[in-house]
Formats: structure tokens, sequence, C-alpha cells
């Protein structure tokens, strides 16, 4: 490597130690959990071509590398505080690194947290970022909490929806075709992902189950109908889609927002008589819910129209792409 390993590290990644008892720079970071306290860890590796294509500017990047931990630890309603990265850099390249660093701090500073570690390799582009975040024991919002009777939200952007990274994937892919305009909305979406943290924390207590939308709404929800032992009716209409995503064709807007993946949204259930305090948490949150269904004591998720008929599974293979 040009500029050598430890310089690079010196270089990017190491700032002024804020609430560790010791960062970057020995065998081991020490942090001192809040007395009284859980820690809460999640790990999350992307891997270029599969979880992010090489047009990612590296701010972006470095964004979404961070954003997609901290997504974790928005679904279990901890707080972040702090996180390593494994890097792994196929050559040294300075103008990528700087804006590899400066969307990932960008990002930890809006939460106000620090990279205490990590290691640093040459290989094939992949970062690995483990989250430690903490909450009061037994307030972890988890995915076996969900109850007959509960409705099933899913949080989205204000005046946006879910499906919109997918739709940006088909376009990069070439398979959908959108303005320039319409373009740059979705692409954003998919690569600066908004971690709904202060809405986990907000749901604490609220929520009964949750989880996080990184692999598409219909299989997210699928681990927490396994987990908590109940099954699922989704009013499809009610779905929240953006306006860039509301001008495709029906089945695109079903595809994208049931099995788009990339989401970085919370769903989540909570008692029937839980609506107020739910709606109160996403506006202190300044993220916008949607209840889109219920929870029953049926067979796995089953979908519905407006008239409330049966609407079927989505097609999960996006054949509507491709025809
Ligand atoms: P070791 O050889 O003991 O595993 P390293 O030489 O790999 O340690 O790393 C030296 C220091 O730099 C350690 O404190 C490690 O946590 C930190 N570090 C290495 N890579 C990164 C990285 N990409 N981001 C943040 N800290 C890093
Ligand atoms: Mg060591």
């Amino acid at each position: 490597m040009a500029l050598g390993e430890f310089d690079l590290i010196q270089k990017y990644f190491t700032r002024p130690t804020r609430q560790a008892v010791l960062g970057i720079g020995d065998d081991c970071a020490l942090l001192q959990p809040t007395p009284g306290m859980q820690w809460a860890i999640s790990s999350d590796m992307l891997v270029e071509g599969r979880h992010f294509l090489a047009t990612v500017p590296p701010e972006r990047l470095g964004h979404k590398a961070l954003a997609v931990n901290l997504s974790d630890l928005a679904a279990c309603g901890a707080k972040p505080v702090a996180f390593t990265l494994a890097l792994a850099l196929p050559r040294v390249d300075e103008t990528f690194l700087a804006g590899l660093a400066q969307g990932l701090f960008a990002l930890a500073d809006t939460h106000g947290i620090e990279l205490v570690g990590g290691d640093t390799t040459a290989g094939p582009l992949n970062l690995c970022i483990t989250v430690f975040g903490d909450l009061p024991p037994g307030q972890a919002l988890r995915r076996d909490g969900a109850r007959p009777g509960d409705a099933l939200w899913v949080s989205h952007p204000v005046g946006g929806g879910i499906g919109d990274a997918r739709l940006a994937l088909e376009a990069f892919r070439g398979r959908i075709a959108l303005s320039g305009d319409d373009f740059e909305a979705v692409r954003r979406a998919m690569e600066l992902p908004q971690p709904r943290v202060a809405l986990g924390l907000g749901l604490r207590g609220v929520a009964s189950a949750a989880i996080d939308l990184s692999d598409g709404l219909a299989g997210d929800l699928a681990h927490v109908l396994r987990r908590s032992g109940v099954g699922a009716v989704i009013d499809v209409h009610t779905l929240p889609v953006s306006p860039v995503l509301a001008r495709q064709p029906l089945a695109v807007q079903r595809d994208c927002a049931l099995a788009g993946g990339d989401d970085y949204e919370l769903l989540f259930t909570a008692p029937a008589n839980a609506e107020a305090r739910v709606l109160a948490a996403a506006a202190a949150a300044g993220v916008a819910v949607r209840r889109i269904g219920w929870i029953d004591t049926g067979t796995g998720l089953r979908l519905q129209d407006s008239q409330g008929t049966a609407a079927g599974l989505a097609p999960l293979g996006f054949d509507h792409f491709t025809g």
C-alpha cells in the first residue's frame, strides 16, 4: 500500500476520543457501560457488487455502511454509542478514503457516536461495521413480541414511501427508465438511507415487535411472524409509496414496496390501543408512519386489496421489470 496501513488509519479514521475510555491505537478499545444498561451489538458487512455498486460516491458509501448498522440498533430501540470498522481495500486511493471517512463521520456525528477501532487489510473492497448501543434491560424491541390483534406499522420518509431503493436498483440495471429527477430521487433513497434511531427509541414500551427493512417488507415480516408464532394481513393499497414510485405500473409499485429491499425503515407491531402513542413517537422523531395491516392467528402473510379480497402474494421474482 502506498500510504502505510498505520498512517492511513491515523490520517482518515483517528479522531480525538470522546466517550470511549480507550479508542483507536491499542489492541482493544475500552468502553465503559452506563451503569444498569445492556449492550446491543450488531454487525453488517457491505460487499461491492452485492450490497453496493461501483458507481456509489465514496461519501455515500461511508454513510450507508454506518446507516445500515444504525438501522439494526433502531430496530431494537437501542441508543447508538460507538462502532468499529473492518475495511478491505484493493488499493490506497486517498480521494476515495477521504470521501468515505467524510460520509461515515458525518452520520456518526449526527448520532453522537465514535469510531473506536477496527481492522484494515488489502483485498476486494469490503466494509464491515459493528455498532454498540445501549438500552435498559428488558426494553429491547424484538422480533418475537407480535400478538394477534396488534396493528402492523411501517415507517417511511415524510412525503415518501418504501420501495424507492429497489426502483433505483432496477434503473441502474437498465430494466426501467426514469427521468433525471426521478432517478436522482430514488438514487438518494438507495445510497443515503436514514436510520430510524429516534423512532426506535420512541417505540420502546410502545411497539410489541420490530424489525428494520433490509431484505424487503414481505421477507422481513416473515421473520417477525415466525419468531412470534403469528400471521398477518396487509392491505396492499395502504402501502406508502413515493410520488416517483406511484408513477410506475401498480405491479411494479407492489413488488418494490413488498419485496424491494434496502429500505431501512422500521416495520413494527403495536397493540391496537397504542395508536396515539405510535403517532406521537413518529411525530417526535420527524418520521411518517403508516398502518398497513394487522397481526392474527393465521398462517404467514396474506395480502388483500381495497375490496378486502385476497390479492395473493406478490411475485417476488420481479417479472414486471423484464416483461
Ligand atoms: P492489531 O494488529 O492489534 O489487530 P491493528 O494493527 O490491526 O491492530 O490496528 C491498530 C489500531 O488501529 C487498533 O486500535 C485498531 O482497532 C485500529 N484500526 C485498524 N483499522 C481500523 C479502521 N479501519 N478503523 C478504525 N480503527 C482501525
Ligand atoms: Mg493487537
